[in-house]
């Protein structure tokens, strides 16, 4: 097995990966919250998710991974505050809950699979796991953890000595951070609900020991990852936006139930912006994997252009920026895929592909280093065509996951819209934005005489070839 270093969120340090029980790797990831299309951001994330299980596989580990769907108990806020979301988009659509989950994970899981991420091995429904969640909260309470509210039952975060030790926050930065009490029976404002009491209203709820109700959005994936994993394992991966809260009450939950630490390491992807700043619906720059599909983008060239920056990293999102990955990810695996019929190579020519390729492979074990791999990955398609980068392609394949030894689609059906195309689509759709119509219309001629045609839709428009 060769060697992994990971950067652990824990301890701030970049460390050898030393795992419980190899060959066997154990990791749970926070899954999505079902009642929206996944935005690109989120992906992002998955991606992230896929390179670390990609590299764990290459490097001959077996690997036991959850994720978790969250299709019940994650509030409008982080905190608990708010409406169901599931709930919320169940009454907007005149729809179950349960027909908003079947709909939404179809709809996720076919992106992961157009962005070639590969599955994990335990795919986890929280709404599959309540009673276990029950008993999970049943025992904080006997251990003295929780406690029952008119309203649920909460956590006692004073009662936990290393709470705030992910985000390094202390317990009295938690309690000055926390919103002032809508609950007052809370002991602490910073106290997070476990269980909560149901409303007659609300759509989904359980029996328990409490009454009717349903699960806190932590609990879930604490039980999922106890139930599926044990009482320790590996690494836990999720979006940096759930260091603070739900992560940090992960493990407040489970190491005051299993009386010590559960999770290794801590992983966590960096946000994707759009144009310098915040995805947001009011904004109008929430896009889907369909959003890009439309524009004339094929998926994997977005997941080109999320490894070209290190998953610690922000990667701020533009049409631009996309327009130069595609570009050179259709120039890559161009020339990679011609050397599937090149001759083979010379001595000191093989010597080079052999060692760009433990570079890419040195470079992913380097804390997921996808920027530096891709590099290594030019510089071997540089070297004089042979039929050996081909066949080392392929073999790499299995970490980068973008098909790079494949033929581009284009030299068959010519149906891949060159960049100079899609930036004069852009130009157009930045111009209606600003209702700058004559410019628009301009560029509407502009792209017709080139032989393409623009649909404009609601979120933004599809990019045809005549
Ligand atoms: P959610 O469905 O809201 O729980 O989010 C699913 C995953 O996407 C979580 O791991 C989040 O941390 C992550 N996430 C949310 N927004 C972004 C973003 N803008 N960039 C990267 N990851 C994100
Ligand atoms: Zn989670």
């Amino acid at each position: 097995m060769k060697k992994l270093k990971f950067y652990n969120t824990l301890t701030r340090k970049k460390e050898d990966f030393i795992p419980l029980a190899p060959p066997t790797v154990t990791m749970y990831s926070c899954g999505p919250t079902v009642y929206n299309y996944a935005h690109i951001g989120n992906l992002r994330t998955y991606v992230f998710m896929d390179e670390l299980r990609r590299a764990l596989k290459y490097c001959g580990y077996t690997t036991r991974s959850v994720m978790n769907i969250t299709d019940v108990g994650h509030l409008m806020s982080d905190g608990d505050d708010g409406e169901d979301k599931m709930q919320s988009a169940a009454k907007k659509q005149n729809k179950t809950p349960e027909e908003i989950a079947a709909f939404y994970s179809d709809v996720f899981f076919k992106d992961l699979e157009r962005l070639n991420i590969l599955l994990p091995e335990t795919i986890a429904k929280a709404t599959d796991n309540i009673s276990e969640m029950i008993a999970f909260v049943q025992t904080l309470c006997e251990k003295g953890y929780g406690y029952e509210t008119d309203d649920g039952i909460y956590f006692d975060i004073s009662k936990f000595d290393g709470y705030g030790k992910l985000s390094r926050c202390n317990l009295d930065d938690a309690l000055a951070g926390a919103r002032v009490a809508v609950n007052t029976q809370k002991r602490h404002p910073a106290d997070f609900a476990l269980w909560k009491k149901a409303e007659k209203n609300h759509i989904m709820q359980w029996q328990s020991p409490w009454g009717m109700g349903y699960p806190g959005w932590h609990i879930e994936c604490s039980t999922m990852s106890k139930k599926f994993l044990g009482e320790r394992f590996d690494i836990h991966t999720g979006g940096v936006d759930h260091i603070p809260i739900h992560h940090e009450n992960e493990i407040a939950q489970s190491e005051a139930l299993e009386g010590h630490k559960v999770v290794n390491v801590w992983m966590h992807g960096e946000f994707m912006l759009v144009d310098g700043g915040k995805m947001s619906k009011s904004l109008g720059n929430v896009y889907t994997i369909d959003d890009l599909i439309s524009r004339g983008y094929s998926p994997l060239a977005f997941r080109y252009f999320c490894l070209n920056t290190h998953y610690r990293n922000k990667l701020n999102f533009t049409f631009d920026g996309l327009n130069g990955a595609m570009t050179a990810y259709n120039r890559l695996r161009g020339i990679i895929s011609a050397c599937e019929t090149a001759q083979n190579a010379d001595d000191a020519t093989l010597a080079q592909v052999q060692k760009q390729k433990a570079a890419v492979v040195d470079a992913v074990c380097d804390d997921l280093n996808f920027p530096l791999a891709l590099g290594e990955m030019w510089t071997m398609a540089k070297l004089p065509a042979c039929r050996e980068i081909y066949d080392a392609a392929v073999e790499l394949d299995k970490i980068l996951g973008l098909e790079l030894y494949k033929p581009l689609p284009a030299e068959k059906t010519d149906d891949v819209i060159p960049a100079d195309v899609r930036a004069i689509a852009e130009k157009r759709f930045a111009a209606r934005q600003n209702k700058d119509w004559a410019t628009s219309d301009a560029l509407r001629a502009e792209l017709d005489g080139l032989g393409y045609s623009v649909l404009d839709s609601k979120t933004g428009y599809e990019l045809k070839k005549k």
